[in-house]
């Protein structure tokens, strides 16, 4: 009889194996089934937010936390029963943390941003934690809610970099309209006032040919100024082709050095051509304007900004490929600027260079050539001393050596 008793008692109140099942109650097990429906969808809701969600004590022990928060914290599916929140951060940020929810909790705010650490790692993410209070089973316990915002704060650099650089062009810009009119002013001032002037019939034959010489310069300047300009708007509209031929760079070395000599003549500079003593009849198949091109630019600042010594110019065999420069002992260009004055419209801000002509888009137009040569540039320059411009092209430019005979179509 007593244990018949037992075994109808356990069946009542729902104790004993598969006990739920055997309830004689039924409102009691529609309960049960309800709540733990009910429990189940809490689990789906929580588990499905992508933010990291920990509940937990004012001092930090967590009664529970989701999915999203094991899974970024590389914790095992089943969380040890003792965690605390404060175990994922770094030990100088305990107290801050501490801090910050209990604010929350006071009402003074409700947001902060925290590093945590993932449980095997050293690497922190950066959270933006967000706290409310709440009643858990009679408790009063945290709401700590962690936004992985690491991808916001790199868009957010992205933004700031973009921001700075367009007010940086914003501000080349307005340098260049301002410098440009200046060097274009000049040259036409020059080209009206001396073409007035020669309208005087009693101008006497040395007069014209000096007012002619000074026209032709200054038209010759005009134009250097409108073909810069021209080359950055198409360079920059993706318009310059490439236009591979092959020549002997023997003879193009020589035809510069012969083109820029009369530019020194008279003056204590001495132009030099170095090439490699073995080099021989040496073909480049290259684009042999914008070699030209950037040599011209290079020569014409060297020369431009050397008074005293040497400009030599050239080329060595280096295991990557062709390796060509123009070394001058000019004024040299100081350490911040070197950086910057492959820029377009940068110029180097010092009084020197303030009184030399240019409208600062000559390196950007030389660095835009070398890299659609494939080729790289760069340079070592030290104030007072001199600049040396590099710039290195690949391997296959040289197509023929010394000992093979040089053939064109
Ligand atoms: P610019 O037409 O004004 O010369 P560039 O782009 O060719 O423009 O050069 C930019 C600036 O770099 C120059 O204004 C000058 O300050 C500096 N620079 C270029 N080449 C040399 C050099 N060989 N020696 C000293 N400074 C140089």
């Amino acid at each position: 009889m007593a244990e018949h008793w037992e075994t109808y008692r356990q069946k009542i109140i729902g104790l004993g194996e598969d006990s739920f099942a055997k309830s004689y109650y039924p409102e009691l097990q529609e309960k049960i089934r309800s709540l733990q429906e009910l429990n189940r969808n809490f689990e789906i809701v929580f588990n499905s937010v992508q933010d990291l969600v920990f509940i937990h004590e004012p001092d930090g022990r967590v009664v529970i936390m989701n999915d999203m928060a094991k899974q970024t914290l590389r914790l095992d599916q089943r969380v040890p029963q003792e965690q605390n929140l404060l175990d994922f951060l770094r030990a100088d940020h305990h107290e801050k943390a501490t801090r910050d929810w209990m604010e929350a909790l006071g009402g003074t705010s409700n947001k902060s941003h925290w590093i945590v650490r993932p449980m095997d790692r050293d690497e922190g993410i950066q959270v933006e934690a967000t706290f409310s209070e709440a009643n858990w089973s009679g408790r009063r316990v945290v709401v700590t809610v962690l936004r992985d915002i690491r991808k916001q704060l790199e868009y957010e650099d992205e933004l700031i970099r973009a921001k700075q650089k367009a007010e940086e062009n914003d501000r080349l810009k307005t340098a260049f309209i301002a410098n440009i009119s200046h060097e274009i002013r000049t040259p036409m001032n020059g080209i009206m006032g001396f073409a007035q002037l020669l309208s005087n019939p009693d101008l006497g034959r040395e007069e014209i040919t000096e007012y002619i010489q000074i026209i032709q310069q200054s038209g010759k300047r005009l134009l250097g100024i409108i073909n810069d300009l021209i080359d950055i708007s198409r360079i920059e509209a993706g318009e310059v082709e490439l236009k591979p031929t092959d020549f002997r760079l023997r003879g193009e070395m020589e035809f510069l050095l012969h083109f820029f000599e009369p530019m020194v003549a008279g003056r204590d500079v001495r132009l030099n051509l170095s090439l490699p003593a073995d080099m021989g009849e040496a073909v480049a198949r290259t684009d042999r304007e914008k070699l030209v091109g950037i040599f011209t630019n290079l020569l014409n600042n060297a020369i431009k900004f050397t008074d005293v010594g040497d400009i030599t110019f050239g080329f060595d065999m280096k295991e990557g490929g062709p390796h060509f420069f123009v070394r001058d002992t000019g004024i040299g260009i100081p350490g911040d600027s070197l950086k910057r004055i492959f820029n377009r419209f940068e110029q180097v801000d010092n009084r020197t260079s303030r009184i030399h002509e240019g409208s600062g888009l000559g390196l950007s137009i030389v660095k835009a050539y070398v890299e659609l040569l494939h080729g790289t540039i760069w340079v070592e320059s030290k104030l007072g001393s001199g600049s040396c411009f590099h710039f290195s092209l690949p391997s296959h430019v040289i197509v023929q050596n010394a000992t093979t005979p040089f053939q064109r179509e």
